[in-house]
């Protein structure tokens, strides 16, 4: 039997693992979710045992039932080979006590690699097996991360295009070199004057236009996405928590069934919600800590079941975070409403029409999982330099978030689980900032002078992915108004 995925607005309409990953998001605008949680089928001891691979399978397996062994072994040899410059992938490092699993391996350095890896290859598997004809058009908003790590996923993918959104003035240097200067003959990138959430929102407007995907049909095109909200990014994800588990066991930090915290820097809730699923699957996770920045409106969801994105729009010095809809969300409240479609309808056409919606006491009962936090930029830069000066581990601004929220709920709390922090970037990428945040000398020097004083000073190698920009040329200079961007897509594919 099939595990089936059924839209978060609509139970009725249902599909399948595969019909879900080539769809992104359901036609009625809900996202997909499993129509319930598969719980692991061996002991989580065995974990200690499993790489990466084997991890990945046995957690994948269970939600993409209409894949075969063959199929989907297929897709995480494909995703996780020499791309990542560490054979165990997904690194675990302890640092003052706490321990950092390293997400940022991957040919982009940030976590957004670990699924858009793999997702290429769940996506045209899926094209194959339901015989879809058309030509696949990856359509992404990007903060920063998702835009490069998906180009770099689906360059070159025979029967795929992808056309990339970012916020032209709403990323780091590092985060737009690397974007701009992407090959690959079916690759677009494109600055918009605005925000990520007006990225964002151009995006599922494109998506739900029905007329526009008649006329791309015709073109011999369809939609589909790449964004956190695509299930086969969601899956993916659930993977590494369930291998973190199993390299804290084989290393001997916990017993098996000892509960672990766990700490996420989140935006888009993607990566959070990952690690609820993981926990649901039965990985002994205790609480789930959600860390913002100062763009705070998880935080201030969390302490009072209100969400309120009616507020200005901070750019900070974690701009993978700068977000005011987190879209995963939506999941969430879809289960916590007792997986009741019409009520989370009701949520989301409120959060659209009036920007905010207010959940009930009972449903907030049931998050006590969760806890938000918040790091101003200033307890941002104090914790990467704390750390530094403490162990000479270095942080990224995004990972420094979720440690000062980790630090600050220990002192709190007095909880002494032991705590995971998902560390999602690598400090090469946002350079300018982990400097700073060292030293206030660096605040003159370029941005390469400043990596290759991070290298000297961390005493780790230059990531390849920073290496092949230094001396990259654009490719893509296209800048254009938020409201422009049915017709840049349109040019692009010659429509
Ligand atoms: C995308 C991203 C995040 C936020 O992850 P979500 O799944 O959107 O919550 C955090 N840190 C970095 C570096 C990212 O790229």
């Amino acid at each position: 039997m099939n595990l089936m995925f059924r839209s978060t607005r609509n139970e009725a309409h249902q599909v399948t693992a595969s019909q879900a990953v080539l769809k992104g998001l359901a036609p009625d605008g809900g996202l997909f979710v499993p129509e319930q949680i598969p719980v692991l089928d061996f002991p989580t001891k065995e974990l200690a045992q499993m790489n990466y691979h084997e991890t990945a399978y046995a957690v994948m397996k269970q939600f993409l039932t209409d894949y075969t062994e063959e199929e989907l072994k297929y897709c995480i040899r494909m995703a996780y080979d020499e791309k990542f410059d560490t054979q165990e992938i997904a690194p675990v490092k302890k640092a003052d006590g706490r321990f950092y699993l390293e997400l940022f391996h991957g040919a982009t350095i940030a976590f957004k690699d670990m699924a858009l890896s793999i997702l290429p290859y769940l996506m045209t598997t899926a094209a194959k097996k339901n015989q879809e004809k058309n030509e696949i058009v990856i359509l992404t908003a990007t903060s920063g991360d998702t835009g490069k790590a998906a180009l770099a996923g689906f360059a070159d993918v025979p029967g795929t295009r992808i056309i990339v959104f970012y916020p032209k003035n709403g990323v780091s240097a590092v985060q737009e070199k690397q974007m701009v200067t992407q090959k690959g003959k079916n690759t677009c990138v494109i600055g918009i004057l605005g925000n990520f959430d007006d990225a964002q929102s151009g995006v599922k407007k494109l998506f739900g236009d029905e007329a526009l995907k008649e006329e791309l049909d015709r073109a011999g095109f369809c939609f589909s996405s790449a964004n956190s909200i695509n299930i086969g990014r969601l899956v993916p994800q659930i993977v590494y928590y369930a291998y973190a588990y199993g390299r804290l066991l084989k290393s001997g930090e916990i017993k098996d069934g000892e509960k672990v915290n766990v700490v996420v820097p989140t935006g888009n809730f993607g990566n959070i919600l990952a690690a609820y699923y993981a926990k649901n699957m039965g990985i002994p996770i205790g609480r789930l800590i959600c860390a913002s920045n100062e763009n705070r409106v998880l935080f201030d969801f969390f302490e009072t079941g209100i969400y309120n994105r009616n507020r200005d729009f901070i750019l900070t010095t974690s701009p993978s975070m700068d977000i005011l809809i987190s879209s995963n969300l939506e999941r969430l409240i879809y289960r916590m409403a007792g997986d009741d479609a019409k009520t989370n309808q009701e949520l989301m056409r409120a959060l659209s029409e009036q920007g905010s919606y207010e959940i009930t006491s009972e449903m907030r009962n049931r998050m006590q999982d969760f806890i938000g936090g918040y790091a101003t930029q200033e307890d941002t830069a104090k914790e990467i330099a704390r750390l530094y000066q403490e162990t000479g581990y270095v942080l990224d601004t995004h990972t420094a978030v979720a440690s000062c929220v980790c630090c600050r709920y220990q002192e709190q709390s007095k909880d002494d689980t032991k705590a995971l922090i998902a560390s999602t970037a690598s400090p090469y990428k946002f350079a300018r900032s982990v400097m700073e945040a060292i030293d206030e000398k660096y605040s003159g020097m370029d941005d390469f002078a400043l990596i290759d004083e991070l290298s000297r000073l961390s005493g780790t190698a230059i990531p390849n992915a920073i290496e092949e920009i230094r001396n990259a040329p654009v490719l893509h200079d296209k800048v254009i108004e938020k409201d422009a961007m049915e017709e840049a897509v349109k040019a692009f594919l010659g429509i």
